[in-house]
């Protein structure tokens, strides 16, 4: 029709050309035209507070990096089939933020890309099918990696080699996440075997942000490493979300939990922006792999997503990044505290640096869920130009994910208008 020609609105363009595959935030769409450090201008002239950042992680447009993209592009960028140093001065980088004994690390253009691939070297590896994701899990929009992304699914069930357990910090295991959380995987491991599957893999995000991010008490994570490996299977650690010092407290976030992966994936900050992904594993799992199958990916760390690459890495240690994301965390975490002390409907308040859950609920005892208000939230406070998402298996859990170069001010900021936002939302 006439609106979806060019003279039509945006929106119905979109619509058009996307169709139902078209998935957008809040009721009312915002048109973006740029972004710089913390902040997006919208076409509607107003400056937005980027609370929904999971990929430009040093801010947006970083001028640093820009500049890094720009001179690679313009001398050399070329598929993967021939020898570059920049990838090469990359991977020496990248690696020397990794535990010792995954010393190869496959770059590709996702973190989809990446999860699919470290399913395929599990599955090479242990002669295993089955793998163990937490409930809420998104992993990815491959085939395979769909299958153990439980909350991708909008209708059916999943695949008869995933098995899911609740995430670690909900309710299901009191006080004792690390010994409950155990005992959940190696149940999960018990029902594969009724079906004569063996297990593969756990893969866990070691923030858990789609289960409604669980980063407490650090260490909850290594005895279900162990319980996976005694039974046959790998310990894979999704970085995606946590990874690039997104927790402050360690540039990895199964670093906190004190326990070293079999494979270590990671994606959206890595470049951020331009696409990268990538996995990291012994030379020994990598060659196993290589023998049976072998894997090429034209695009993945070419020189220019190197040279992308490495600008992060030179930000974040010239800015103090995972610093920065320490202590403004800790001021953040500390102020919603003080706001959940006033506000029956705040729950839940918890995280690790820039990554921190809010729980929204309808006051009771116990309170429950509330996915209604946290969509109202949200609105809200994209009212007041700041922009946050929803988490969680009850999509009731405010996703506070700012870029790890956010000021205490902007802190603040987000904090300020919240509070404002539920206070024109009162209690029913
Ligand atoms: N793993 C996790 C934990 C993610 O959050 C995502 C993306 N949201 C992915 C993997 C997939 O990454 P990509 O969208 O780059 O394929």
């Amino acid at each position: 029709g006439a609106a979806a020609g060019p003279a039509g609105s945006l929106l119905a363009r979109r619509q058009a050309n996307i169709g139902a595959a078209s998935v957008l935030f809040y009721r009312e769409p915002i048109e973006m035209v740029s972004a710089r450090g913390c902040w997006m201008e919208a076409a509607d002239g107003r400056r937005y507070l980027d609370f929904y950042n999971n990929v430009p992680s040093v801010g947006h447009a970083h001028p640093h990096v820009v500049e890094a993209i720009a001179r690679q592009v313009s001398v050399l960028n070329i598929h993967t089939r021939y020898l570059n140093r920049w990838t090469e001065d990359y991977l020496d980088r990248l690696k020397a933020t990794l535990p010792a004994a995954l010393s190869n690390v496959v770059l590709t253009c996702t973190g989809s890309e990446a999860n699919d691939l470290a399913m395929r070297i599990a599955t090479e590896a242990t002669g295993g099918q089955g793998f163990v994701v937490t409930e809420a899990a998104y992993h990815g929009n491959t085939l395979a990696v769909t299958g153990i992304s439980p909350s991708a699914l909008k209708r059916g069930a999943l695949p008869t080699t995933v098995e899911t357990v609740p995430a670690p910090g909900s309710a299901a295991y009191g006080n004792d996440v690390a010994g409950g959380f155990r005992a959940a995987v190696e149940g999960a491991v018990q029902r594969l075997a009724g079906r004569g599957v063996a297990p593969a893999a756990l893969i866990c995000d070691s923030i858990f942000s789609s289960d409604g991010v669980f980063a407490d008490p650090p260490g909850f994570l290594a005895p279900a490493a162990q319980a996976i490996r005694a039974a046959g299977g790998l310990f894979i650690a999704d970085e995606v979300q946590p990874g690039f010092a997104r927790t402050g407290a360690a540039f990895w976030g199964f670093a906190r939990h004190a326990v070293t992966p079999d494979i270590v994936t990671m994606g959206k900050p890595m470049a951020n922006g331009y696409p990268m992904g990538g996995v990291a594993a012994s030379p020994d799992l990598v060659a196993r792999f290589c023998e049976t199958v072998g894997y090429f990916n034209t695009f993945g760390g070419n020189p220019v997503a190197a040279a992308a690459g490495l600008a992060v890495l030179d930000v974040m240690e010239a800015e103090g990044l995972q610093e920065n994301a320490r202590v403004v965390g800790v001021h953040v975490l500390d102020r919603l505290r003080a706001l959940s002390a006033q506000d029956p409907r705040i729950t839940g308040v918890r995280g690790a640096g820039l990554f921190i859950g809010v729980d929204l609920c309808r006051p009771g005892d116990p309170g429950q869920p509330d996915p209604e208000l946290t969509t109202t939230v949200i609105n809200g406070l994209r009212d007041r130009c700041v922009l946050i998402g929803a988490a969680g298996r009850y999509g009731h859990t405010l996703k506070v994910r700012p870029p790890l170069c956010l000021t205490r001010e902007e802190g603040d900021l987000f904090v300020d208008a919240l509070a404002d936002t539920l206070a024109s939302q009162p209690p029913a």
